[in-house]
């Protein structure tokens, strides 16, 4: 028998998350095409059941290895591929041009190695804007050059340019405008089409940001905010994951006594202890404090004691009915995942990225069985 933790994915629900985002998206101004955000194997979710769940519908795919973007090539898909964090080499380059790839470019050595490269075609770029971010992207002050460079050498090499930024603070108090005015400022007079929207963006300020958005997050079924009352439900989004398990024995446990390594849980009165055959080396939090929620047979509960390696502990005292066996939700369908990384100090994203390899995968939803 193997351990009964599982991870089912729904491809249902990412192909469902994807059409939420669509409709958000078409909402802008033309057009209105939505890259599906597939980096880190499609948020924990794996690549190739992203492609299969999205395969017939996403506009394109957003990724950031070349060796992804060629396995999604050799599944058969024909979208473009954006390269979120550009080429870094110059076999990367070759592989943007035999594979149809298009990369970010954020550097002004990257247009002059296009240049040098002599490819067999042209290639369509996204060039990024860094409007304040400060991860990756081109400064107001070196926009001149860039663009004498594109003008005086780069341009007949280039199949189409595409203007891109990403947001610091979309889903918090400072909002997009400050960026967007800096985006405006630096492409003042610069005609081309762009790529501006992640999740939050898409989802709060629909309208306002035009061109391909790229979400992430909404496609697995989680929400990019942190306040409740914009929780994933609230978007019509559904669970992509949901990670399962059982309980493996029960522990009665007496007041005053305390529940896994560091003691860091007393019972204060006489305590129904579900062991559970889940832990870090799964995926969980090990930082998930007591009272992290946990569903089991269907009602929610608090986890209790410290997150162990291959097993944490729940409070299964106002449960009676659990016992040996019963059904475990650690995330997911009747339990969002936002809320459990929420309690943990960390947000979905993390949880989805950390699920181990070691889990098992089961995969439903997927239209072509039918
Ligand atoms: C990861 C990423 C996204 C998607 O972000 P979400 O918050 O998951 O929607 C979009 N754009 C870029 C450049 C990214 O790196």
């Amino acid at each position: 028998m193997p351990r009964p933790i599982q991870a089912c994915i729904d491809l249902a629900a990412i192909a469902h998350n994807y059409g939420v985002a669509k409709t958000r998206a078409a909402l802008s101004r033309n057009p209105a095409k939505v890259w599906a955000v597939v980096k880190a194997d499609a948020y924990g979710h794996g690549l190739l059941r992203a492609a299969r769940a999205l395969g017939d519908v996403a506009d394109g795919f957003a990724l950031l290895d070349v060796e992804a973007a060629v396995a999604l090539r050799d599944a058969g898909l024909r979208q473009p591929i954006l390269l979120l964090e550009g080429f870094f080499d110059r076999r990367d380059l070759a592989a943007c041009a035999e594979y149809g790839l298009t990369p970010a470019v954020h550097r002004l050595e990257q247009l002059r190695m296009i240049r040098e490269a002599a490819l067999p075609a042209r290639l369509p770029i996204y060039l990024k804007l860094n409007t304040g971010m400060n991860r990756l992207g081109f400064r107001r002050e070196e926009i001149s050059a860039v663009r004498r460079e594109l003008a005086e050498n780069t341009a007949p090499f280039l199949s189409s340019i595409t203007l891109m930024m990403h947001f610091a603070t979309a889903d918090g108090e400072r909002g997009v405008e400050w960026q967007l005015e800096r985006f405006r400022q630096m492409t003042t007079g610069w005609d081309l089409p762009v790529s501006i929207a992640n999740s939050a963006a898409l989802l709060r300020y629909p309208g306002t940001v035009n061109g391909w958005a790229r979400p992430g997050i909404v496609l697995y079924g989680a929400s990019p905010f942190a306040d409740e009352d914009k929780n994933a439900a609230s978007f019509g989004l559904r669970p992509a994951m949901t990670l399962t398990s059982r309980i493996l024995t029960v522990q009665e446990i007496a007041p005053g006594e305390q529940v896994g390594y560091g003691g860091i849980f007393k019972a204060s009165r006489p305590t129904r202890v579900g062991v559970v055959a889940c832990g870090y080396a799964d995926g969980y939090p090990r930082h998930a404090p007591n009272g992290t929620p946990i569903l089991v047979a269907g009602t929610r509960t608090a986890t209790i004691g410290r997150v162990s390696m291959d097993m944490l502990t729940c409070d299964l005292t106002d449960i009676p009915q659990a016992g040996v066996g019963s059904e475990v939700v650690l995330w997911g369908e009747g339990l969002a995942a936002d809320e459990v990384a929420a309690a943990a100090g960390t947000i979905s994203y993390e949880l989805f990225c950390a699920l181990a390899r070691r889990v098992p995968v089961v995969e439903i939803g997927d239209s072509s069985d039918a």
